[in-house]
């Protein structure tokens, strides 16, 4: 594991290690301020602290992503970026703004040990966990380049995205598989200035393959994300396939968890659908997921399919447009309310399951 960082402690836990430091207490709180409000880990920036403090100021905040590559669309408003740790595994994160927000694409492992097929991740297995430090690290990244004004397409009456406000846990890896971690993170990211990133915990997305057991754990943390299940089949037999993982929860034991998931918190979760053409788009598929959400109520769950990414090697492809219209048509009339998810970053592979974190390319 890297080397344990600021982010990775509780408040009181902070207040600890200053103290072992022999330091008074009020240091603890200087440099969360500098971390978590300021966005900085560079002693030399933080001049309210005294000259000889550069050493302790490192052992607390060591560097943990450096910055391999860059790659941007045209626009500018949408960022991939492919980060080294200090083992040398790779993550990427991809930052992005829209109209009123920004969001940021995180990963919560290097690799990914679920091996979902048509996923670029999936296909080089597990590398390892991510910090919880690792992961706040990429938001605490991504202010500092929204703040330097590196992220276009910012509008000059859009003042409310002057850094990150959404945050969705769909780069590399899965998040329930790195839990406590995960977990320690969102409240990092949640809690209050200066102990925390201050950010609405509605505008953190996780999503997951669907680790039954992990999802009703989540539910009863009191943290009301938003929750998304990877669902992509509503049947058995084809979601086998497509999710492997799903030999060992099935279809209907992971929709009982999403709907347990609104039970607990009240929060709409979302079904994640990639169109694959030919493979998951039929017309009765659309309609078997329509009455499987049906049969466990109404006004609980919202689908977002998405165009399938393609990546690389795969022989399968993004479903053609009137097939995806007439999925989520049918999905709409059968009164499950259902809106295509936009795409973006495909240029620079930076779109859903394209992260692929080489250091070739
Ligand atoms: N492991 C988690 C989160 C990471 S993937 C999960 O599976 O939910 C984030 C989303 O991107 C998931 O819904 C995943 O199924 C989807 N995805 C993966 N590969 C994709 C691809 N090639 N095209 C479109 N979506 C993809």
């Amino acid at each position: 594991m890297p080397p344990e960082h600021w982010a990775d402690l509780d408040p009181d836990q902070r207040v600890q290690r200053v103290v072992d430091l022999g330091l008074p207490r009020f240091r603890a709180k200087q440099l969360s301020t500098h971390y978590f409000t300021h966005h900085s880990s560079d002693p030399a920036s933080m001049t309210d602290l005294p000259a000889n403090s550069h050493e302790w100021v490192s052992a607390l905040l060591p560097p943990l992503l450096t910055e391999v590559r860059r790659l941007e669309t045209d626009r500018g408003d949408t960022i991939k970026f492919l980060w080294r740790l200090h083992d040398g595994a790779l993550v990427e994160s991809v930052l992005m703004r829209y109209v009123g927000r920004v969001t940021l694409c995180i990963s919560s492992q290097a690799g990914c040990g679920m091996n979902c097929p048509f996923c670029a991740t999936g296909q080089a297995g597990l590398t390892r966990n991510l910090s919880s430090a690792e992961i706040v690290d990429q938001v605490v990244r991504a202010n500092q380049v929204v703040a330097r004004g590196e992220l276009g397409g910012k509008r000059r009456d859009d003042h409310s995205a002057d850094r990150v406000s959404n945050i969705v846990f769909m780069g590399m890896g899965e998040p329930l598989a790195n839990y406590k971690r995960v977990v320690h993170a969102v409240r990092t990211m949640i809690a209050a200035p200066p102990d925390g990133l201050g950010m609405s915990a509605r505008g953190i997305t996780v999503s997951t393959v669907g680790l039954v057991p992990a999802i009703t754990k989540l539910a009863a943390e009191d943290l009301p994300v938003t929750f998304a299940l990877s669902l992509h089949a509503p049947d058995d037999e084809l979601r086998d396939e497509l999710i492997p993982v799903n030999s060992r929860w099935k279809v209907d034991e992971a929709l009982d968890a999403a709907r347990g998931y609104f039970d607990t918190t009240g929060r709409r979760v979302s079904i994640e659908y990639a169109l694959i053409k030919d493979m998951n788009d039929h017309a009765w598929r659309a309609d078997l997921l329509a009455r499987k959400l049906n049969a466990r109520g109404r006004g609980w769950v919202h689908v977002n399919p998405i165009p399938l990414n393609p990546t690389p090697g795969s022989i399968w492809t993004a479903s053609d447009k009137a097939v995806q219209d007439e999925f989520v048509r049918r999905l709409n009339a059968a009164g499950v309310p259902t809106t295509l998810r936009d795409t973006r970053g495909k240029e620079i592979d930076g779109a859903c399951g394209q992260l692929a974190a080489t250091d070739e390319d």
